[in-house]
Order: structure tokens, then C-alpha cells, then sequence
């Protein structure tokens, strides 16, 4: 087939088609005779990956809801999580095994949920960070005999961020100290008023240990979702969400995924950001090897190249060499972006200089070392901004920051503030590592300033110069088209290529410039230490004479 022709096939201008193939390696063919019809149907398959499509007419279907379990440790999570298992295994075969897949599924009244097998906020938040929201339900699990806690009400703002309805499931009724009353006293400060008390939150008081009010809790799961109508459209373009991986000796490289949209079958090839294969098996969560799978389905998935990360999200496509070659593409982008990273930090600066006028909100975590000054704190944020831009605060609690702020303001594009807060340095490495900035505060007045200065795009960052060397000036050089060039011996400290100078003449500052390169015998080098002589080409300074002093600094970020 001739490019046109097939341009043609494809409704396609010639040129961009030729474009697309330069790109993809298969240059200058303007007679594609030389491709096999498989080649063909590959190139095909890759356009269409790539190219947007014009969108199909969505065939909708009502889909099975897929809750999380959230709440406070030792409040009965997992506990919880069994007990609703066990009643699903009691209720369909005897003795059936059922497989530990990071998901389970259970009917209840011929109906079905899916629940998400890990319990926690962090893994619910990771998944969003990575814009794979599988969640549509959260049951908050609250102890009766213990109440609201810190980890309930981080919870309760993952949930809200997320934009997730919650469900309570006032958890350890039998115990003889349950306080229900105080519970639900509690939640109404959360604006979480129970259906009971006159509020729209569904509260069920259940026993996880003894097996009470758990088919309630069901049906206002069903009766939650039936509300929100959610549905997914099984013909439809795959979409199938990671929740949980692992490498297994004999099999290799298992993922649990869950079918957000379209069906999965055997035989398929599937890729996810890095990790491609062709599908071999898969199973569900009671061990049954399934053909297919359509959506709200959990199932382990063997036959792929890698270990996937919970909320990687896999697409079909036509043929294993196309995987490889897209997934060879994302290791390349990762790798790209990875350099990139110090740039595209989220910072309170580029927040609004980047994008000023998309940006209707600045998202905040905030963190303070006591309730008082951060019940201040968040009234005085949330009242800042006008009609254009405001400032929300996603999340807010007391002490140190935890990693789930970090994955928090990761997910929802916030910067978090700290008022007197720890920040741990595994903290400050996983904020690195997430491109979230943290900006520390003592004086309620400086985050304010900030703040307006960000609100109007105008916030500088501040800088302090640390000083790392001294160097005598012992000769000029003027090189053309090159500039100055000065030999300096090093009398203290490390000079190095990039730091700021000031030439200073008899303890005067004459002029201020940056270290472009530096020279030993000839050599490029990045650094020379104390006592010894170097050439050094400065820029942005003229006036430089033998005898004058120059000081090296570094700029450290402080705000
Ligand atoms: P998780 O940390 O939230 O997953 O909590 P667990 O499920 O591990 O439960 C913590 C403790 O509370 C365990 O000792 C459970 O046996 C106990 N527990 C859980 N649910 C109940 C309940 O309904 N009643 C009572 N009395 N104890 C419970």
C-alpha cells in the first residue's frame, strides 16, 4: 500500500501521516509494499493510540459499586472487611477458597460490591495521586468505645478531596463502653450529621466481631450507590486500574486490576505506563479462572513484564510489538520527566505565575503544632482571595506532617504549609520525590503575606548567600570573544562553576557576577579547593584588577 492510500484509509492528511511515521522510526517510505499486512494493521493500531479519536456514542451500563474501607487504626477495619468475606463465603459454595487478590467481591441479595482489600488512607490516596480513582464508596469505620480520632478525620478529608460520598459504620457496638451519642455528637462537627439527628449521613451501628448490623451496612451501600447511578460502558475502550502487585516465583509478575470500563479477556495485550503483556490468565478473587471481565470486576492478571504500581492504568492495544514500543516510549518520558522534576514542582510561586488564569484555587494542607493556632490559621486562609481566586484548605490537622499529607497534596495539587510542625526528613524526601513543596511558618503574618502575594501572582522567593570561598585575584587574562579570565588562588573554602561572586577591592563590593567556568592546566573542572590556583571565567563583571578579593557564594532557598 502507498502512504497516500493509506492516508487516505485512514482519513489522514499524507504529510502528518508521514510525520507520525518519521517518528516512530519507519522514515522515508513512500511505498509501504514493503510492509507486511501485519505491519500494517500495526501502524494502523498505533495511530489510532495515538491520535485522538472522534469520541463513539458511549452504550452505558449500570455498573457494581467499589468501596474503600477508611478509618482509625485498631478501629475494625479489617476486622470488618472479614466478617463481610466470611458472610459472602457462607452464602455461596462451602469450603471455597478464596484467593488473597487485593480485592474482594461480594453478593449480597443478588446484588454485588467490590471491595478494595486495602484498608488505610494511603493506599486510597496513592491511587488518586496517580489520577486513578477507583474508589465510589468510603465506609468509615468508627470504634463506638473510642470515637472520632486523628486518622478518622484525615479520612474523612481524603474522602472529601476525592469527592467520595461516606458512608459511617459505627463499628464495636457490644462493647460495654460504646458511646454512640458521643460519636455522632462528634461527626456533626465534620458536617456529618446523621440521617437520625436530621443530617444526610448514613450512619450504621455494626458489631464487626459479632457479626451485627452487617447486612444493613450492604444495603445502604446499594442504596448509596443506586443513588449516584454509576455505570461504565462494557463495549467500550479498556480501562482497567492496578490496586495491587506483587512478583511470585514461579509466575512472575502479578497485578490485580480492576475494570473500570470495557472487558478484558484472555489473550489480550495490555499496557500501562511501563509494564506491558500479552494476558495468559486471570483469575478472580475465589480463585476461579474467568475469559472475561467486565466492569467493577477485580481480577489477578499473569503474563506481564513488570510489576505495575497500584493505580497504573492499562489500555489494550493490538499487538505485543506495539506494548513494548509504547512502553519503551513511557520509560524514555519517565526518565525525561525525572530530569525535569526540579522545574515542575508544585511551588506556591508557579502556581500562579504558570497558569494565572486557569487557576481558581490554591490548595492547602496545613499542619500546625496545636489546635488553636491552626483553627486560626484556616479561618484566616479561607477567607482570603476574591471572587477570581481563593484559597482552599483540603486537609488540616494538628502535629507533624505524615506521608499521607504528602500524597494528599500530591494528588490534589496543593502545596502544603507548616505552623510549628515537624517535618521529619524522610518527610522532605518523599515531598521531594513527589514534587510537593513544603513551605514552614512560625509567625501567622508571614503565611498571610505569602499568601496574598501568591493570591496576586507576585511572590518572590527569598534567598540567603552562603559564603563557600575566598580567592585572590593574581592575574587578568582578556581573551576575545571569549571575555575575562582571571588566575586566582583559592585562599579558602571551594570554589565552584555556577556559584555567585563579588569582587571585592579593598573591602569594597566593585561588582557581582557568577562563576561560568573554571580551568586547571587547561581543564574544565567544576570545583577547586583551598590552595590552589585556578583560571576562572566570571561573568558579568568588568571591572577586575590583580590585588582585589573575590567572594564565592551559594544561594540557598529559604521560602
Ligand atoms: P484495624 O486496625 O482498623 O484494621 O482494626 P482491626 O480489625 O485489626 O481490629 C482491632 C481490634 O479491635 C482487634 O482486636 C479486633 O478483634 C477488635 N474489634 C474489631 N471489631 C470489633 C467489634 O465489633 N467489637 C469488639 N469488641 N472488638 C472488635
Amino acid at each position: 500500500m502507498r502512504v497516500y492510500q493509506l492516508a487516505r484509509k485512514l482519513k489522514l492528511p499524507t504529510k502528518k501521516l508521514l510525520r507520525v511515521l518519521s517518528e516512530w522510526g519507519i522514515e522515508g517510505k513512500t511505498n509501504l509494499s514493503s510492509l507486511t499486512p501485519q505491519e500494517e494493521a500495526e501502524i494502523e493500531q498505533l495511530l489510532k493510540e495515538k491520535l485522538p479519536e472522534k469520541p463513539k456514542e458511549k452504550v452505558l451500563s449500570p455498573r457494581d459499586p467499589i468501596v474503600t474501607v477508611l478509618g482509625h487504626v485498631d478501629h475494625g477495619k479489617t476486622t470488618l472487611l472479614d466478617a463481610l468475606r466470611n458472610t459472602q463465603v457462607a452464602q455461596t459454595e462451602a469450603g471455597g477458597i478464596t484467593q488473597r487478590i487485593g480485592a474482594s467481591e461480594i453478593y449480597f441479595q443478588g446484588k454485588r460490591i467490590v471491595f478494595i482489600d486495602t484498608p488505610g488512607h494511603e493506599a486510597f490516596t496513592a491511587m488518586r495521586a496517580q489520577g486513578a480513582q477507583v474508589t465510589d464508596i468510603v465506609v468509615l469505620v468508627i470504634a463506638a468505645d473510642d470515637g472520632v480520632m486523628p486518622q478518622t478525620e484525615e479520612a474523612i478529608n481524603h474522602a472529601r478531596a476525592a469527592n467520595v460520598p461516606i458512608i459511617i459504620a459505627i463499628n464495636k457496638i457490644d462493647k460495654e463502653n460504646a458511646d454512640l451519642d458521643r460519636v455522632k455528637r462528634q461527626l456533626t462537627r465534620y458536617n456529618l450529621t446523621p440521617e437520625e439527628w436530621g443530617g444526610e449521613t448514613i450512619c450504621v451501628e455494626v458489631s464487626a466481631l459479632e457479626k451485627k448490623g452487617l447486612h444493613e451496612l450492604l444495603e445502604m451501600i446499594f442504596l448509596q450507590a443506586e443513588i449516584m447511578e454509576l455505570s461504565a460502558d462494557p463495549a467500550g475502550e479498556l480501562r482497567a486500574v492496578v490496586v495491587e502487585s506483587e512478583i511470585n516465583r514461579q509466575k512472575g509478575p502479578i497485578s490485580t486490576v480492576i475494570i473500570k470500563q470495557g472487558t478484558l479477556r484472555i489473550g489480550e495485550v495490555i499496557i500501562g505506563g511501563e509494564v506491558y503483556g500479552k494476558v495468559r490468565a486471570f483469575i478472580n478473587w475465589r480463585g476461579e479462572r474467568l475469559k472475561d471481565a467486565g466492569p467493577s470486576t477485580p481480577v489477578q492478571v499473569l503474563g506481564l513484564s513488570d510489576v505495575a504500581l497500584p493505580g497504573q492504568i492499562f489500555v489494550r492495544v493490538y499487538s505485543e510489538r506495539i506494548a513494548k514500543r509504547m512502553a519503551d516510549e513511557a520509560k524514555e518520558e519517565a526518565r525525561r520527566r525525572s530530569l525535569r522534576k526540579r522545574e515542575k514542582i508544585i511551588t506556591l510561586e508557579s502556581i500562579f505565575s504558570s497558569s494565572q488564569k486557569e487557576v481558581k484555587s490554591l490548595n492547602v494542607v496545613l499542619r500546625a503544632d496545636s489546635q488553636g493556632t491552626l483553627k486560626a490559621v484556616a479561618d484566616v486562609l479561607t477567607n482570603m482571595g476574591d471572587e477570581n481566586v481563593k484559597v482552599e484548605v483540603v486537609s488540616q490537622g494538628v502535629g507533624e506532617i505524615k506521608k499521607s499529607d504528602i500524597l494528599l497534596a500530591s494528588s490534589s495539587e496543593a502545596i502544603i504549609l507548616s505552623f510549628n510542625a515537624e517535618v521529619s526528613p524522610e518527610i522532605k524526601t518523599l515531598a521531594h520525590q513527589e514534587e510537593v513543596e513544603i513551605r514552614e511558618y512560625q509567625v501567622i503574618y508571614d503565611i498571610i503575606e505569602d499568601i496574598k502575594l501568591a493570591l496576586t501572582g507576585m511572590l518572590e522567593p527569598v534567598y540567603a548567600e552562603d559564603l563557600i570561598a575566598k580567592a585572590e585575584i593574581r592575574d587578568i587574562f582578556k581573551i576575545p570573544r571569549v571575555g575575562i579570565v582571571v588566575g586566582c588562588y583559592v585562599r579558602e573554602g571551594k570554589v565552584i562553576r555556577g556559584s555567585k561572586v563579588k569582587v571585592m577591592r579593598e573591602d569594597k563590593l566593585t561588582g557581582e557576577g557568577k562563576v561560568a567556568s573554571i580551568k586547571r592546566f587547561e581543564r574544565d573542572v567544576n570545583e577547586v579547593s583551598t590552595g590552589l590556583e585556578c583560571g576562572v571565567k566570571i561573568d558579568g563583571v568588568d571591572d577586575i584588577q590583580k590585588g582585589d578579593l573575590i567572594e564565592v557564594y551559594q544561594e540557598r532557598r529559604l521560602r
